[in-house]
């Protein structure tokens, strides 16, 4: 599995820098955010409720999960958990 090697969270532009083996790529705290998979936020996606993101939300902690990390936001959602796949998606997308 395509797992990156490093990963470093920059709180004061909020973008995680994910350092993967074809180089380094960064995703906005906001993006993330704004694209958590956790079963509630992939609901409203899906029935078209687009929350609003705030542009200053950042990301708080990062907990490892084996297959990926759980990251806590600083307004106080934690429970997504984003696959390592996932990320890179979202990087591809970008
Ligand atoms: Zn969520």
């Amino acid at each position: 599995m395509n797992v990156p090697q490093a990963i470093r969270n920059m709180r004061g532009p909020g973008q995680l820098v994910l350092q993967w083996q074809d180089g380094e790529h960064s995703l906005s705290h906001a993006r993330l955010r704004g694209a958590c998979p956790c079963s509630q936020c992939r609901a409203a996606r899906l029935q078209g409720g687009i929350s609003l993101v705030r542009d200053d939300v950042r990301v708080l902690q990062i907990e490892p999960q084996g297959y990926g990390v759980q990251l806590v936001f600083s307004d106080g959602h934690e429970r997504g958990i984003y696959p390592w796949a996932y990320l890179h998606d979202l990087i591809a997308q970008s």
